[in-house]
């Protein structure tokens, strides 16, 4: 027998997530961002639940050729453009659409020798100073670009730092609009925090990630509550041992965590070599049996241990749910102080995973 834990990627939440995206942008196509392995759910365990999707957005090439192989025909979007000539190759091949967001890039393109125009979406840094072409020069980036033969459809793109947070997106968006004033084309501006709270930023194609997996972009499960966003995984294991520590023992490495008087612990199969969070500290919320307990004493590699007194029926066996349904995976996070976004991306692949 494998190890207890395991992975469920829920289908029928992703597709309804997907609608809930078009619930809040009804004008705008979407690309579903399943970059790094579709935020750690898996692209080909996705694929069915995000097929009604208007286009895909992710950064690996070879992603993307498994997306033309699961047998998705329609736009696949390289969120941060290609690095390689060679990628070009793989771009014309597999007809996708690229961002372009550099004069190497542009110069790339140029000189390559494609048997169709490829698509881009050329990027703005309006801000976030990851990439872009600034405002000041994205016209005559635009202009270069719409002169090189191999160049087929221009979008506009760029991407907000703070969509999620109190400073907001007006700032970018205001230089954005400035930088591509008079400039013909669609606009893609808009992560799931804008697709969500920011409906001004929609324009015509938005980019939801982190929302499709039924998370929160502010990494606050309480953000979402109201939106019917349901979660996409659920990590789920069961005890395989119990202890019953008296008064003044202690558990696991480091002996951090000191017993005040009788209690009956319980060991989960999961530990940081899981992908489980090794800060996570005291106290950070485990369901055992459906009730809600807390982690005591330090994640190890293979095993964390949890606080029985809640649910004094627990045993061998018993279910326990790390994130899921039951416990929003933002919530684990937050106490961990980290986002729903890192927990979900470094689910270790020993962990089985499966679609339901
Ligand atoms: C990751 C990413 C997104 C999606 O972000 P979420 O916060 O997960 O919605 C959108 N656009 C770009 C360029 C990205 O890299």
């Amino acid at each position: 027998m494998p190890r207890p834990l395991s992975a469920t990627i829920h289908t029928a939440a992703l597709a309804h997530n997907l609608t809930v995206a078009r619930r809040f942008a009804p004008n705008s196509k979407i690309w579903a961002v399943v970059k790094a392995n579709a935020y750690g759910h898996g692209v080909a365990r996705v694929f069915p639940g995000l097929r009604a999707t208007d286009g895909f957005g992710l950064l690996d090439l070879d992603e993307a050729v498994k997306l033309r192989e699961l047998g998705w025909a329609g736009p696949i979007l390289l969120l941060e453009g290609f690095f390689r000539t060679t990628d070009l190759d793989v771009i014309d091949r597999y007809s996708l659409t690229t961002t372009l967001h550099s004069d190497e890039q542009l110069r790339m393109l140029e000189l390559a020798r494609l048997s169709k125009p490829v698509n881009i979406q050329l990027k703005m840094n309006s801000g976030m100073n990851r990439l872009g072409y600034t405002p000041e020069r994205f016209r005559a980036a635009w202009e270069r670009a719409r002169a090189a033969q191999g160049v087929g459809q221009i979008t506009l793109m760029s991407h907000f730092s703070d969509a999620d947070g109190e400073r907001g997106i007006a700032g970018q968006l205001a230089v954005f609009e400035r930088g591509a004033q008079g400039i013909a084309g669609a606009r893609s501006l808009a992560n799931s925090a804008a697709t969500l709270w920011h409906p001004e930023s929609h324009f015509d194609w938005v980019r939801p990630g982190i929302m499709l997996y039924g998370a929160s972009p502010s990494g606050l499960h309480a953000a979402i509550r109201d939106t019917g966003l349901q979660p996409a995984m659920t990590l789920a294991s069961e005890l395989i041992a119990i202890q019953t520590l008296a008064a003044g023992q202690t558990v696991g490495y480091g002996s951090v965590f000191t017993a005040r008087g009788p209690m009956r612990l319980g060991v989960v199969a999961c530990g940081y070599a899981d992908g489980y969070p090794r800060m996570a500290p005291e106290g950070t919320p485990v369901m055992v049996d459906g009730v809600l307990t807390r982690i005591v004493g330090r994640v190890s590699m293979d095993m964390l241990t949890v606080d029985l007194t809640p649910c004094p029926a627990a045993n061998v066996g018993t279910p326990v749910e790390l994130w899921g349904p039951s416990l929003p995976i933002d919530t684990v996070a937050n106490t961990c102080g980290t986002v729903g976004y890192e927990l979900m991306c470094a689910v270790a692949p020993r962990v089985p995973m499966r679609g339901a």
